[in-house]
């Protein structure tokens, strides 16, 4: 008898805390998501923002002579912000509705080699880096530009903190390209935060209006294959070439490169 109301009491108890319970389940993710996207962001922006603002570096080809920098900076970080936001709502729907499971993380280390944990970083970066060339390109398009892409397209000139400066709709589409990844291959979290942490330093780095790696990297045999904040440059001053994010085989394989880069 003692039991049974026991256990009355406590499926009443459930009852009336269920929402808090889904509050949680969705709550907990985006707060968590919103925290490390957030803080990462504002940090590594923040240090590159200073750097470039200092002089570190060498100006690109482009670089205004007049720059009314503090108004563009203030729409990219309101932008920057609302992009962590939807990052946290991705999150939240792909935690709070269970569909993680359906993915191909894994938490026990031991579950694969340890050679596949560093393997899949670069891995990652190459998925990542051929997704975002071929939706970067569909963006470009006059169907889809206006409405996703235009936003990010603002910034001509971009600081470091263009790097997240992104309509709330090119947001959700980079937060799935990103997601996309743990669906095709086996990815351990620790892996993929560090895959994400080098994610968001190459990304500020190639909209901080500096150059960092040394001159004639374009034609180098290794750099040559590699995207630069100089190429990416070019990108935001002309409004096309050089849509890759990381790397530029996609670039020279389609014959997308600036003429810089030919
Ligand atoms: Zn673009
Ligand atoms: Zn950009």
């Amino acid at each position: 008898m003692t039991t049974q109301l026991i256990q009355r009491d406590w499926q009443s108890f459930m009852d009336d805390f269920q929402p808090l319970a889904l509050s949680h389940q969705f709550l907990l993710p985006a707060t968590l998501a919103i925290l490390i996207y957030g803080l990462r962001y504002a940090v590594m922006a923040g240090v590159v923002f200073l750097m470039a603002s200092g002089g570190w570096g060498r100006p690109h080809a482009n670089a205004p002579v007049v720059f009314d920098r503090q108004r563009h900076v203030r729409r990219e970080l309101v932008y920057s912000a609302l992009t962590v936001m939807v990052f946290g709502g991705v999150n939240a729907l792909l935690f709070g509705f269970g569909l993680i499971d359906r993915s191909l993380v894994y938490c026990r280390a031991a579950s694969y080699p340890i050679w596949w944990f560093w393997v899949s970083i670069p891995v990652m970066l190459i998925l990542h880096d051929s997704l975002f060339y071929w939706i970067h390109r569909a963006m470009h398009h006059r169907a889809l530009f206006a409405t996703v892409h235009r936003v990010h397209h603002q910034s001509v000139h971009p600081t470091a903190f263009a790097a997240y400066s992104f309509h709330p709709n090119e947001a959700v589409v980079e937060a799935l390209i990103v997601t996309a990844i743990v669906f095709v291959i086996p990815v351990h979290p620790m892996a993929f935060l560090i895959f994400q942490t080098i994610s968001t330093a190459y990304n500020v780095y190639g909209h901080c209006g500096r150059e960092f790696y040394p001159p004639g990297t374009a034609s180098h045999w290794f750099g040559r294959w590699l995207n630069t904040s100089t190429a990416h440059a070019v990108h935001h001053g002309q409004g096309h070439f050089n849509y890759g994010l990381y790397f530029m085989f996609w670039d020279r394989w389609m014959k997308t490169t600036d003429s810089a880069y030919r």
